[in-house]
């Protein structure tokens, strides 16, 4: 048996050189190909060439997230970046060829036809003629990311990164988490003009790389890259006018039930992380004991999940502590060729912790679960579809909570549902922002501060900044890095929450049934567009009218339970 360890993973950095030589081979066999055996090998060589660039990929990019710092792993970064528009070339030209027939019908029968709808959404992004801009995007989307890695923030005597300064977002102090905010916010009002002109470089690049690909602004280009083949803008806004409709008003009304049991007459920003008057619960031991709490979980929880997390952790595949020169946030990525993933967390001791740990956990989870898919493509689904793993596992390990926090539990539930609630709206206010912003891209910094400020009359209404400075002006999506990095990767989460809700609705009805159905979606990986996955889940479309009217309704019903 071969042991899975982390920190022995290597992978070659491929050389333009070489991978040229090697998609040329490939098309020199496919011209002399005499029988479709010789197609089929050659379609599975691709895919494997394919697993091999993604581990690489990902291991250079993990190493840069764990030392933003290490010279060493951001030359390999910016090698890769540069490295990318060739393979992107390299693999849409081979993505071109296998469209049309005869090849087409050989993938066709090798993989179904759903990757012949992903390869058609993703030759559309991309023409030589845009490599060097993609070159320059990953350039202004690094120097975002060092900017906020950057961030040293003094809060009363000690100095905090923007990972460390939010756990007072949920202090039971009303001035701590006032004054924490207000030098959270100092530090972004100082660095507005650096942030304010990425961003306007961001969306004027994307806008060029849009127009040379023949489409009208980068909206359309926008869901092409995240190959939203099954729903198109108008189904989003269908969404988000259910969420006006439906969500909106009961957020209003949680926040008012917030400010009654904080005892304050007017909610402002820096009270909305907190739904308690003794502050938020806090799981009740350090990293090491989360591990152990984790692993007694999972293996209550299903065997299968058991050994998945005895397997993560004994391979090495997590790095959830806060350290200094460590990127902010938490993800999951992973190492085709090694069939397994890895998750990414910055834990700082507040609720979240769980939150970010079981999320992503069910991230990898699924990646684990689906490692045999044929080919790389169906490895991981579109990302509407990965979330739903993500989220619904954050409720399935809800009857385990008991073990993070003890007889704060049921109060952790109740904040986990009111905020999961709270949280689409704002959701959906980043994704219609993003709407504004891409189909007005000569409008200019302060216009965009005014968009999103509509944005919250719309969707937050309730909000109230009080003195600090920059959000109050309209800044506060600058923070929110899906925005910078991600393009249109926003509305997807809350697309996830309202299917992820479902599976908590259910879950309470016969939690065993419920977990089936959430393995067998996660062992389906990508295989089928998002609608069809959350169809065979058992769940309703998001896009289906009203759908967000009974998930309301249930969980009104079982606040006024918790409470
Ligand atoms: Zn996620």
């Amino acid at each position: 048996m071969t042991t899975i360890d982390f920190h022995l993973f290597q992978v070659a950095a491929p050389t333009a050189d070489e991978m040229t030589a090697a998609y040329a081979a490939l098309h020199a066999r496919l011209d002399a190909a005499t029988s479709d055996d010789q197609r089929h090998a050659a379609l599975r060589d691709w895919d494997a060439i394919r697993r091999r660039i993604e581990t690489w990929e990902a291991l250079v990019g993990l190493r840069f997230q764990q030392n933003t710092q290490d010279p060493a792993a951001r030359a390999e970064r910016e090698y890769a970046d540069g490295l990318r528009p060739k393979l992107t070339e390299l693999s849409v030209v081979l993505k071109r060829r296998f469209l049309q027939p005869p090849l087409r019908s050989i993938v066709a029968q090798t993989y179904g036809d759903y990757v012949l709808a992903l390869w058609e959404a993703d030759v559309l992004t991309f023409e030589p003629a845009i490599a060097d801009d993609l070159v320059a995007e990953s350039k202004l989307e690094a120097d975002y990311t060092d900017l906020l890695s950057s961030a040293k923030i003094d809060f009363r005597g000690s100095t905090c990164n923007l990972s460390e300064i939010v756990k007072y977002r949920e202090d039971a102090n009303r001035d701590t988490r006032h004054d924490a905010e207000k030098a959270r916010w100092s530090w972004f009002a100082a660095n507005r003009p650096a942030l304010d002109s990425l961003y306007d470089q961001l969306v004027g690049l994307r806008t060029g790389m849009a127009r040379k690909l023949g489409f009208d602004d980068f909206i359309g280009l926008g869901y092409k890259r995240m190959k939203r083949v099954d729903y198109d803008q108008a189904d989003v806004e269908r969404f988000r006018a259910d969420v006006r409709e439906h969500l909106v008003p009961l957020a209003v009304e949680l926040r008012k039930l917030q400010a009654q049991t904080l005892g304050v007459d007017r909610l402002r920003f820096w009270d909305e992380g907190v739904h308690d008057p003794r502050g938020n619960p806090a799981p009740q031991g350090d990293h090491d004991w989360m591990i152990d709490r984790a692993t007694e979980m999972f293996d209550a929880m299903h065997p299968e999940i058991g050994g998945f997390f005895r397997l993560m952790n004994d391979a090495h595949l997590m790095d959830l502590k806060n350290r200094k020169d460590k990127a902010p946030g938490g993800f999951c990525t992973s190492f085709p060729d090694f069939g397994v993933p890895y998750i990414f967390a910055n834990f700082n001791g507040t609720k979240g912790d769980v939150e970010v740990f079981t999320h992503e956990i069910g991230h990898a989870l699924q990646g684990y679960l689906s490692r045999e898919q044929p080919v790389v493509d169906y490895l991981w689904p579109t990302y509407e579809s990965c979330e739903i793993h993500s989220m619904s596992l954050e409720f399935l390990t809800w009857p385990h909570m008991d073990k993070f926090f003890g007889a704060g539990a049921d109060r952790f539930r109740k904040i986990h549902l009111a905020q999961s609630l709270l949280f689409i709206p704002y959701g959906v206010a980043v994704d219609h922002f993003q709407h504004l912003v891409y189909a007005s891209p000569d409008a200019t910094p302060a216009e965009r501060h005014g968009m999103w400020q509509q944005m919250e009359r719309t969707y937050l209404p309730w909000r109230d900044y009080g003195d600090l400075p920059h959000v109050d002006q309209g800044g506060l999506w600058q923070f929110q890095r899906h925005i910078y990095l991600s393009p249109f990767y926003y509305i997807d989460y809350t697309l996830a929450q309202t299917c992820a809700l479902q599976f908590w609705v259910r879950a309470n009805r016969d939690f065993t049934g419920a977990l089936a159905d959430y393995l067998a979606l996660c062992r389906r990986g990508g295989e089928a567009p998002f609608q069809e996955l959350a169809k065979s889940a058992g769940l309703i479309s998001p896009f289906t009218p009203n759908c967000l009217r009974d998930v309301a309704a249930q969980a009104r019903a079982e606040l006024a339970k918790l409470a």
